[in-house]
């Protein structure tokens, strides 16, 4: 995969080309000791004749909520639309035969000066489906529940939680998947402190409970991921009705199937949770996949 870096400045509405491998960021951004600032990461779906970006208005939308809820100046579509189609047309030429890539898009609130004022950084490159990727989209993954430490539905009560952005500060996600990883699961399973199942740290949980799919609501304190909604959207023509519900562990371990969706993996079948078997509904994930790849 091309090592394409595309630097943008928000407040110009510019963009340059440069290297990944070039050091770029200065350590005084506040995306690098704060994480303060936001991103999307996309997948570019090449089975078409054109690239398909999938859920594309729905990742910038999600984009532009996230520079709301922290104050940052509102992405200028036009600018992200171009640089979207740069990174797009380096891969490609590079790889002609690429069929599909992630593009991870990122504006921090940049650096602060000496009269305290900062001005935004904003960056974009491309992503490979890795190996692994491509492993559990087949085999399917296993999960560990951990408490997220607070309860469902507290986001309403305290905006500084910030639940429903995109933002930097992914430390507690990492830190999820290694316990994860450390207790022999592929995955966490983050709950609240009141016992409502949230979301994987850095996926969104779906499952079948006969004719129904159901996800935990947003609201409880978790990301809307554009993977799910774009699910759901497609809920009538897989003959399911698509709704928001609070699920306990319970409800997931006797579920007629449950995925891990995020825009990268797509959807992968989560197989046992806490060593719990889980009903596997291999149709159901292979129509997820292809719903997904056509955007
Ligand atoms: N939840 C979290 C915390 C995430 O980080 C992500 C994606 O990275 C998701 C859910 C899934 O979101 P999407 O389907 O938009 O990729």
């Amino acid at each position: 995969m091309t090592d394409t870096l595309i630097l943008v400045d928000p407040t110009a509405s510019t963009y340059e080309l440069t290297e990944l491998t070039a050091a770029q960021l200065p350590v005084t951004d506040l995306s690098a000791h704060r994480g303060d600032g936001i991103f999307e990461t996309v997948l570019v779906s090449l089975h078409g004749d054109e690239p398909t970006i999938v859920s594309r208005d729905r990742h910038f939308r999600r984009f532009c909520d996230s520079a709301s809820a922290l104050d940052l100046p509102e992405p200028d579509p036009q600018l992200w639309d171009r640089v979207i189609a740069a990174v797009i047309a380096e891969v490609t030429a590079a790889d002609p035969s690429i069929t599909e890539f992630g593009i991870r898009y990122a504006m921090s609130r940049g650096s602060q000066n000496d009269d305290g004022e900062t001005r935004p950084r904003g960056w974009a490159f491309p992503v490979p489906v890795d190996e692994h990727i491509l492993t559990i989209r087949t085999r399917g993954i296993t999960a560990v529940s951990l408490d997220r430490g607070y309860d469902a539905y507290i986001g309403s009560k305290a905006p500084w939680l910030l639940l429903g952005a995109k933002t930097l500060s992914y430390a507690v996600n990492q830190a999820a998947g290694r316990y994860a990883g450390a207790h022999d699961a592929d995955e966490a399973l983050f709950v609240s402190h009141d016992g409502i199942v949230l979301e994987g740290p850095t996926s969104n949980l779906i499952i079948r409970r006969g004719d129904r799919l159901l996800t935990p609501d947003p609201d409880a304190g978790l990301l809307s991921g554009t993977t799910q909604r774009l699910i759901f959207d497609h809920a009538d023509e897989l003959g399911l009705r698509a709704e928001y519900a609070d699920l306990s562990l319970e409800d997931v371990k006797t579920a007629d199937g449950a995925w891990y969706v995020s825009s990268m993996r797509t959807a992968v079948a989560l197989r046992e949770l806490d060593g719990n078997a889980i009903a596997v509904d291999e149709v159901l994930t292979e129509r997820f996949q292809t719903i997904i790849r056509a955007g």
